[in-house]
């Protein structure tokens, strides 16, 4: 067959290891997976409820395009529904945007390290992926404006930015898109929006009149705690969601899916609640690291990129053998790092545990 070329180039997404495979091979009473940043609280009670008898109608095709919750979000978000699209998470959004204006013509740019399905899809499009190194754990927006040409169609910024969490600041940003040309879509990547405590963050949804080539993208996936029913949303000008939705598969969230997101959405006092306790133990981890005198990335997400006094795939592995499920950094293009995703206060006191066993192992 005909693949394109880019395909030869690429591997399949490689998921963090599960709880049942590592309990297999190690034989632990207890695992504790800390790798995929999933909500270690769970859901809300109401949509827990709601699963037991949800009263879907099954042999139906969902409504997807004017669902209820499409309408609750505008209306939440304080925008019109043709401000929004839905995605079977935003993953799929991001396929989307790709297909609608990634193709060998063209060039998009990115973070590197970050969120790896910017460059896989705009790789099966046949783009020109032009990567842009983090300075100091930062996005070098310098970088950024200096690699625009006249085929550049889409950026990518992720903020807070997977996977270091670093926030982009609000004024920094606003300079950054006064100066992108507005006929290059610029797509900034939030799925860790619910986490942010940083007072001087400014909700970009209110720049969209300002900058018609702005794309949010947000995710029921992390702090909803609904990874497993793919529901991720874009909200962006009339005219770029009308585009995409030409691209969008009809029925690319399920009943089931939609009627979750929309009872989760309802929820905000459960949100809050999860904002405030990662926050809270995001702060342990930023102490812990200081007494060990170990390098913690700033985060405002639900994650950290904290250094390991030793190769991170040997660490990754020591902690794996003690239950504990991380990311190494050396898949993630930061050596020396693990991602670790912030557990409730009982998982990270059991991580904290095993993480000083490393310490006492060192040198
Ligand atoms: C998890 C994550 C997503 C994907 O979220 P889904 O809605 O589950 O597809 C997108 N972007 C970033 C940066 C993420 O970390």
């Amino acid at each position: 067959m005909n693949w394109k070329p880019a395909l030869a180039t690429m591997k399949p997404y490689k998921p963090g290891r599960s709880i049942e495979d590592v309990q297999k091979e190690f034989d632990l009473e207890k695992i504790v997976k800390l790798a995929s940043n999933e909500n270690p609280y769970g859901c809300a009670p109401s949509v827990r409820k709601l699963l037991m008898d949800s009263g879907v109608q099954v042999e139906m095709y969902p409504e997807t395009s004017a669902p209820p919750l499409k309408t609750k979000l505008a209306q939440k978000l304080g925008v019109d529904e043709t401000n929004v699209i839905l995605g079977n998470g935003s993953d799929d959004l991001i396929t989307i945007i790709c297909r609608a204006l990634l193709n060998r013509d063209t060039n998009t740019l990115m973070p590197t390290p970050s969120f790896p399905q910017y460059a896989h899809n705009a790789k099966i499009e046949g783009a020109e992926v032009r990567e842009i190194p983090l300075t100091d754990g930062q996005h070098d927006l310098d970088r950024f404006l200096n690699e625009i040409d006249s085929s550049t169609a889409v950026i990518w910024i992720c903020s807070p930015n997977n996977p270091t969490g670093d926030l982009i600041s609000s004024e920094r940003l606003k300079k950054f898109l006064d100066s992108v040309p507005p006929a290059i879509l610029t797509v900034l990547d939030e799925a860790y929006y619910e986490y942010i405590t940083e007072a001087s963050y400014e909700n970009p949804i209110e720049w969209l009149s300002e900058y018609p080539n702005l794309m949010i993208l947000r995710t029921f996936s992390k702090a909803y705690g609904l990874a497993s029913f793919r529901v991720g949303y874009g909200i962006a000008s009339t005219e770029v969601i009308s585009e995409l939705n030409k691209i969008r598969n009809p029925f690319n969230t399920s009943s089931l899916s939609l009627l979750v997101a929309e009872h989760a959405l309802a929820d905000q006092a459960f949100i809050d609640e999860c904002r405030s306790a990662n926050a809270k133990q995001r702060k342990r981890f930023e102490q812990f690291a200081e007494k060990h005198n170990l390098h913690i990335n700033p985060s405002e997400a639900n994650f950290v990129l904290i250094e390991v006094p030793m190769d991170a795939n040997e660490a990754a592995d020591k902690l794996l053998q003690k239950g504990y499920i991380v990311r190494s950094g050396n898949l993630l293009g930061t050596p020396n790092r693990i991602r670790v995703t912030i557990g409730s206060e009982e998982q990270n006191n059991g991580f904290f545990k095993a993480f000083e066993t490393l310490m006492t192992n060192r040198g």
